[in-house]
This record gives structure tokens, sequence and C-alpha cells, in this order.
């Protein structure tokens, strides 16, 4: 795993080391961390005889593009379940995914909401006519994801006290938690507003995993920037000179505000001097 040492003077200043884990470097088309979360999902829709992903995403998910891609390069067909209308021109993402072949079918908010306890009639016709298909859930976030992405902190040949990671749906956090070495800890940062129900979810998930959670994790819920996909300019800003700084450009949806958040929490030195910090960059 390529891991690149960030030269700063807002880091010396506290004593802090700080590592980029370049999982975003992984695969040219798919972020780390979705490549991760498919990886035993694939082998196990493959095992089971599956020939059609299903899954669930918003209109500018990273998942639907990932399982789209994995779908294409893994002879599986997609279908991708996107919440809300129908919007022409396609937006990047779902153009993506359906330049990949995945089959999108819109379900309005309400519908989406409900189709999580039970499947309304538009999406039950469809499974129908599909037949067979390996579900996988909103965000991609199950055990056997949990468990691809605890194969990362191994992959990481340096000591170090403290792992980062952005949070959407808590399953990434969860599973590098999951293999970190003794004595180390994760801190996720919640991308969304509102996030406080994230703690149950990564411990529901590790539960579902390893049938306990561990301790070694932590949430902040403080650096969202006013939501998911929300982008004002303090973060932007930020984002540039990181840019400048560092030659890494962090994607303001997610590593960009695990990277504030990171220096935030150094700046008021809750990161205690000498501590060696790895932030893993998923995309
Ligand atoms: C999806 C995604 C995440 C969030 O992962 P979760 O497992 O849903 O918490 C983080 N970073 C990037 C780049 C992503 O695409």
């Amino acid at each position: 795993m390529r891991l690149d040492l960030v030269h700063d003077e807002r880091l010396t200043a506290h004593d802090v080391a700080l590592w980029l884990c370049r999982d975003d470097l992984t695969d040219p088309e798919l972020p780390g961390n979705k490549l991760r979360k498919l990886k035993y999902n694939l082998l196990a829709a493959r095992e089971q005889g599956h020939r059609t992903l299903l899954t669930f995403g918003g209109a500018y998910s990273n998942h639907l593009r990932a399982v789209a891609a994995a779908g294409r390069r893994h002879g599986f067909a997609t279908v991708g379940v996107v919440r809300g209308e129908p919007r022409h021109p396609l937006n990047p993402s779902l153009a993506y995914a359906a330049a990949q072949g995945m089959h999108l079918v819109y379900l309005d908010r309400d519908l989406y909401r409900q189709s999580r306890t039970h499947i309304p009639p538009v999406l039950a016709e469809l499974c129908e006519r599909i037949g067979d298909y390996y579900l996988l859930p909103e965000g991609g976030s199950n055990a056997l994801a949990v468990r691809g992405c605890a194969e990362l902190p191994a992959e990481i040949d340096i000591p170090y006290d403290l792992l980062c990671c952005p949070v959407g749906t808590g399953g990434t956090l969860a599973g590098l938690a999951g293999g970190l070495p003794p004595g180390a800890t994760a801190l996720g940062f919640a991308v969304l507003r509102g996030a406080s129900f994230l703690a149950d979810e990564v411990t529901r998930l590790q539960t579902e995993t390893w049938g306990a959670p561990t301790a070694n994790w932590r949430l902040d819920l403080d650096h969202h920037f006013g939501g998911y996909a929300r982008t004002p300019p303090d973060l932007l800003a930020f984002c540039t000179d990181f840019t400048e700084r560092h030659g890494y450009r962090p994607d303001p949806i997610y590593t960009g505000k695990m990277l504030t958040g990171l220096y935030a929490r150094i700046a008021t030195g809750a990161i205690p001097a000498g501590t060696r910090v790895v932030a893993v960059t998923t995309g």
C-alpha cells in the first residue's frame, strides 16, 4: 500500500505525523473502499449462482457507479434502484452507471423510503421479471463488505496510532476498526448531518460480522459542513490549498471533510503530541 508522508508545518507544530494511505489509487475506475466492500459480496453472488446484482442508491451515489463497473467487469447484470425522479440528461454518476450497462429504476422518495421495510409493487414486479438476484443494501454495507474493509490495515506496513476515514454508511469504519493492530484506534469523520445513528450502525455491522463490536473506534460528527454533498467555500478552500501544498486533491464530499476535520482536531490539541496518524484516502 502506498503511504505518502505529509510535510506540513501545521502538523509539525503539534508534533503529529501524518501519512495518506492511497487506497484511491487501487483502481482507476472505483474508489478503493467500494472495491473492498464488493469483493466478498461478488464471490458470494457467484457462489450462490446469481447472475444479477440489485442495489439502491441516491442519484449521486459512488456505490451505484461501483456496482455498475464491478458487474460489467465480472459478468453480472446490474439493476440500480435510484432515489427520486428520473432527470434528463443523466448526471455524470448515473450516466456512467448506465454506460456500464446498469438498468436504472427510479422510485420517488416515499416509495424509496418504504422499500427499506417492504418491497413496493413496482419493484416487486421488476424483481419477479429478473428472477434470481443478489441484493446489496444501500451504500453496500453488510457483513461481507465489512470483512473486505478489514483487510486494509494489514497492508499498512508502518507503525501508527490512529487510522482515519470518512464515513457515509459506516461499513468502511466498521471494517477498518475490526482489522486494526492492537493499540491502534480508528476515527471516522461523518459526512452526513445529524449522523448520531452511525454509532449504532457501526456497532450493528461489527456485531453482524464478528459477533460483537470492537471498542477501538470513535466518530467525529462535527465536520459534515452542512450535510452530504454540501461544499461550502471554507471546505473548498481547504481542498484547493491542500492540493497545492501536497499534490493530492481531496474530494470535497468525503476525504476533504476527513482532512479538514483532522486538521481542526490537531489545531485544538485534541490529537496528542507524538501521535502517528494514517488517513485513508478512499476516493
Ligand atoms: C462511499 C464512500 C465512503 C463511505 O463509505 P461507507 O462505508 O459508506 O461509510 C467514503 N469515501 C468514499 C470516496 C466513498 O465513495
